[in-house]
């Protein structure tokens, strides 16, 4: 490696979806690229384990309408989509146990409570129409709407003990934190980036709708299949030197590359850990949500006999949601159970063996005695994922998005920015991250 020869045009640093898209669309334009990953597989925040010969998702998983990029994906690499499961009642939890069915997305309430709720969903999609998603620090309400937390909307605006709690509820479940986490401007960009509140949270219609069959994390294992040996895996980057002819990345191990250009597609909080020289003129230091997910693998899906979709929302923690994610095969059952925000950092602190058990609880009440006795049980903590710390998606805290908005899409000189963090449309997303890895490559070529 020569500062004034690099060694190659572009090199990506990390192999989630959107430096995997990045790197294969440079690649196949003719660039000569390397992609640097840190862990010992490509995929990132989409993950699978192999059990019984079927692919499980331990991490994003579902894709829905409007997501459009990531179809083409799919559709490119011969990867089929198959509905989500949704026939069948869905259950809600209340806080004192008692199970309520119902239909579509938002659950039997009381008639005050339900109509508290539709009111705050329809105020939160009218100020969402307001943010601008390209540059969501701008506009006349901006620093306003940053300033404030999306708890302290939800206490004006929802009267209703019932609602506010199903808002919190809510909140966990999109956002994997605690309403007093998070900016509202976020809340509502976030919003507007998907496209509506209803894109958000529904399965038919919405971002929950279809899943990848072998699982989202197939479609990373065939890109990276593409790229071949540009893909170096161990390999953490640690420094990123920025000189007139080009970068320098450097790894934990010490070998050094050159390249004329870097795209770093890594989430925010590794991203502020790489040394960057110079100084980076803004941080990048944000918080992920906190995110517990389970799979949990039965003989067959008991509940649909029973009527039951499988779909469940508890206001009696620690599960949030949970999902039917039977493969597609429909050979054998499987549960997906979310423990989001201050619940997942709450059941961390238990051993393994309680952890189990609470879970399996907690499946129980809501699914019956037979949710309760698994043949698998697999348990993913994502804020202890070294390479992730937390996810979905980096919350944006108040103040964050007036802080560092101008500077968190732009380039710094020759390092660019992708991830899913970085997409004004569908920001959080596996669909956002293959558009900012597009976005990068079109950029550089
Ligand atoms: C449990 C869970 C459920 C989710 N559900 C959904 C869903 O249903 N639908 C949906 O669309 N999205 C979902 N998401 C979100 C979605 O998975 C992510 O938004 C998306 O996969 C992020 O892709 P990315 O490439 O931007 O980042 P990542 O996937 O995080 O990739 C970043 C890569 O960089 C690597 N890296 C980090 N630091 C370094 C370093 N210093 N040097 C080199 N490499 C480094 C990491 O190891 C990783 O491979 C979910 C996420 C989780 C975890």
């Amino acid at each position: 490696m020569s500062h004034h020869h690099p060694d190659v045009d572009v090199i990506v640093v990390g192999a989630g979806m959107a430096g995997l898209v990045c790197a294969e669309r440079l690649r196949r334009r003719g660039h000569d690229v390397l992609l640097v990953e840190a862990r010992d597989q490509v995929g990132g925040r989409t993950a699978g384990i192999e059990i019984d010969g079927e692919t499980l998702d331990l991490g994003g998983q579902f894709i829905g309408p409007g997501q459009d990029r990531i179809y083409a994906l799919a559709a490119e690499l011969g990867v089929a989509v198959f509905p989500t499961h949704t026939a069948g009642a869905n259950v809600m939890e209340t806080e004192t146990g008692r199970l309520r069915r119902f239909r579509g997305t938002v659950p039997k309430l009381g008639p005050l409570t339900l109509l508290d709720v539709a009111r705050a969903q329809a105020r939160l999609d009218r100020l969402a129409r307001t943010v601008d998603a390209e540059a969501p620090w701008r506009g006349p309400n901006a620093a306003a709407l940053d300033g404030r937390t999306l708890q302290s909307w939800i206490d004006r605006t929802v009267k209703t003990r019932g609602g506010r709690s199903f808002l919190v509820l809510a909140c966990r479940a999109i956002w994997a934190c605690e309403p007093s986490e998070l900016s509202l401007l976020h809340a509502l960009f976030y919003v507007k980036a998907a496209g509506s509140l209803a894109a958000v949270t529904d399965v038919e219609g919405g971002a929950q709708q279809d899943r990848l069959d072998g699982g989202a994390y197939g479609v990373a294992t065939r890109l990276a299949e593409r790229l071949g040996d540009s893909i170096r895996l161990n390999a953490p980057v640690q420094r990123i030197e920025q000189h007139d002819a080009g970068v320098v990345v450097t790894v934990e191990d010490g070998t050094a590359w050159g390249a004329r250009h870097v795209v770093v597609a890594v989430p925010p909080p590794l991203a502020a850990r790489i040394a960057f020289h110079p100084p980076l003129p803004a941080g990048r230091q944000l918080p992920m949500g906190s995110v517990i997910k389970y799979v949990v693998g039965y003989p067959a899906p008991f509940w649909r006999q029973a009527g039951l979709s499988g779909s469940a929302l508890s206001l009696r923690a620690p599960i949030a949601v949970t999902v039917d994610s039977s493969p597609r095969s429909g050979r054998r059952g499987v549960l997906i159970a979310f423990v989001n925000g201050a619940p997942a950092r709450d059941l961390a602190t238990r051993s393994p063996e309680d952890r189990r058990r609470i879970l399996l609880d907690a499946l129980g009440r809501l699914f019956g005695p037979r949710a309760a006795t698994p043949v698998s049980f697999v348990e993913r903590n994502w804020n202890e994922e070294a390479f992730a710390r937390g996810a979905y998606s980096a919350v944006f805290p108040p103040g964050a998005w007036t802080r560092l908005g101008a500077a968190w899409r732009a380039p710094a000189g020759r390092i660019h920015w992708a991830g899913a963090e970085t997409s004004p449309r569908w920001y959080g997303y596996i669909d956002g991250a293959v558009r900012s890895g597009e976005a990068a490559a079109d950029r550089l070529s």
